[in-house]
C-alpha cells in the first residue's frame, strides 16, 4: 500500500457491519435501510434487465433517460436548469462521483477544505489525488460551521471546498445565510466547490431549514455558484436502494467533461438496468418524497427519545438518517472502544465518529446511530441500550 493510503486501513463500515454479523447484533452502524424502496422501482429494474435495456455497456455519461430525469428533478425541486447532454454525468453512486471529481479537479498539493467529521471516502479520495485536506471542525452541540474560521482556512493553495449538507454524521443542515456566506467566499477566492447532497430529501420539517421550501437548498442555486459547483447526489438514500450504486453529478459542461474524463478510467460506465429504474424513481409524485421524509422523521424521534432515555446526550439531527450522540453522560469517553464493546455488551452496533475526524479530540466521545430501520427494530435496540 502506498504512503497516501497507509493510514486508511479498513473502513469503519466494513469493520462494524462484520461485527454486527458475527455477533448477531442489531446494526445501527452503516447507513442502509432494512426495507427496500418502492416495489414499482424494483420492478422497473427487473423489466429493464428482461427487456435487454442496459445489459450491455450503456453510454459513458449515463443513459439519456436518466440524464433527462436528473435535469427534471433539479428543475422540479430547486428551479435549476441543466442540459441533459452536457451538464449531467451518471456515476457508480455518489462515492464514485466524489472520487472522480477530486481526481479530475485537484493538482497534487492543492488544499481542500472539508467539514469534519467527514464521510470517510473524502479523506481517502483527497489522499489518492495527492491533495491536502484542511478540516473545518464542526463542534457540539449544534455542529454549525464557524464561518470566520472557514475564511481563515483559505490560503493561496486552496483549490476546492468539499461540502456536505445535510451532513453525515451530525445531521446539520446548512442554512440560507450560511450557504450565502460560503458562496461569497468561493467567488471572492475563485474556489471550486463540490457539494455532496445525497440526503437532499431528508431535511426534517420541524428543523429551521425544513420550515422553508424547498427544505434543501443546493449551493449551485446561489449567485456565482452555478459555474463553479459540482453537485453530487445519488439514488441510494432517497429511494432506499443503497446496493444499486447509481449516482450523478450536475455542473457546467467544462466541469462535467473533467469529471467524466476521470470516471472513464475508474468504471467507464455504471450499471445499465438500474439507471432506467432510477429515472422512473426520480419522476415519482411529490407524495413519495414527502411520505419518505415524514416516516424518517418519526423514526428519528423514536430513536432520539430512546437514546436520551438510555442516558446518551443526543444531538437532534435536522436531516440525514443519523443521530450523533455523546457518551460522556454515560460515564464513557472513548467512542471507538465503546463501539467495539457494544455488540457483546448489549447486541447493538453503532459507529464511532472519531474515525471521521483529523482533530480526534473533538470527536472522541461521539457515537453515531442510524434510524433507517423498522420501528420494531429501533424499539428493540433502544430496549437493549437501556439495559447498559
Ligand atoms: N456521501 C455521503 C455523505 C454518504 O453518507 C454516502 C453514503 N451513502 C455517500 C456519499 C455514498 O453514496 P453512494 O452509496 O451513492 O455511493
Ligand atoms: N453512507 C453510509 C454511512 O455513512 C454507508 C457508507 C458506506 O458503507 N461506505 O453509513
Amino acid at each position: 500500500l502506498n504512503r497516501r493510503l497507509t493510514t486508511m486501513g479498513t473502513t469503519i463500515f466494513a469493520e462494524m457491519s462484520a461485527l454486527a454479523a458475527a455477533t448477531g447484533s442489531i446494526n445501527l452502524g452503516q447507513g442502509f435501510p432494512d426495507t427496500d424502496g418502492p416495489r414499482a422501482v424494483a420492478q422497473a429494474a427487473a423489466d429493464a434487465i428482461l427487456a435487454g435495456r442496459g445489459n450491455q455497456y450503456p453510454p459513458g455519461p449515463g443513459v439519456p433517460e436518466l440524464r433527462t430525469a436528473v435535469t427534471e428533478h433539479q428543475r422540479r425541486w430547486y428551479g435549476l436548469e441543466f442540459d441533459p447532454d452536457s451538464e449531467v454525468l451518471v456515476t457508480a453512486g455518489a462515492t464514485e462521483a466524489i472520487a472522480a471529481t477530486l481526481l479530475a479537479l485537484l493538482e497534487p498539493g492543492d488544499e481542500v477544505i472539508a467539514f469534519e467529521p467527514f464521510y470517510d471516502s473524502y479523506a481517502a479520495c483527497i489522499a489518492m489525488a495527492g491533495a491536502v485536506r484542511v478540516p473545518l471542525t464542526l463542534r457540539e452541540p449544534d455542529f454549525r460551521p464557524d464561518l470566520d474560521e472557514l475564511r481563515s482556512l483559505v490560503t493561496p493553495r486552496t483549490r476546492l471546498l468539499l461540502l456536505n449538507s445535510p451532513h453525515n454524521p451530525t445531521g446539520m443542515v446548512l442554512r440560507p445565510d450560511e450557504l450565502s456566506a460560503i458562496a461569497q467566499l468561493a467567488v471572492e477566492h475563485d474556489l471550486l466547490v463540490a457539494t455532496d447532497e445525497v440526503y437532499e430529501h431528508l431535511v426534517f420539517e420541524d428543523s429551521a431549514a425544513g420550515a422553508v421550501s424547498p427544505a434543501h437548498l443546493p449551493l449551485a442555486s446561489f449567485p456565482g455558484m452555478r459555474e463553479r459547483t459540482v453537485s453530487i447526489s445519488s439514488a441510494g438514500k432517497t429511494f432506499s436502494f443503497t446496493g444499486w450504486k447509481v449516482g450523478w453529478v450536475t455542473a457546467t459542461p467544462e466541469l462535467v467533461a473533467a469529471v467524466r474524463t476521470a470516471k472513464q478510467y475508474l468504471t467507464y460506465v455504471s450499471a445499465g438496468p438500474f439507471q432506467y429504474a432510477v429515472a422512473d424513481a426520480l419522476r415519482m409524485d411529490d407524495s413519495y418524497f414527502t411520505t419518505f421524509r415524514a416516516e424518517l422523521q418519526r423514526k428519528r424521534d423514536l430513536l432520539a427519545s430512546g437514546l436520551a432515555a438510555a442516558g446518551f446526550e443526543v444531538f437532534r439531527p435536522e436531516g440525514t438518517y443519523f443521530i450523533t450522540t455523546d457518551i460522556r453522560t454515560m460515564g464513557e469517553k472513548d467512542g471507538l472502544e465503546f463501539c467495539r464493546r457494544l455488540p457483546e455488551r448489549c447486541g447493538v452496533v453503532a459507529i464511532p465518529n472519531v474515525v471521521f475526524y483529523d482533530n480526534v479530540e473533538a470527536g472522541r466521545s461521539q457515537v453515531r446511530f442510524t434510524f433507517c430501520k423498522q420501528e420494531a427494530v429501533l424499539e428493540e435496540a433502544v430496549e437493549r441500550l437501556r439495559r447498559l
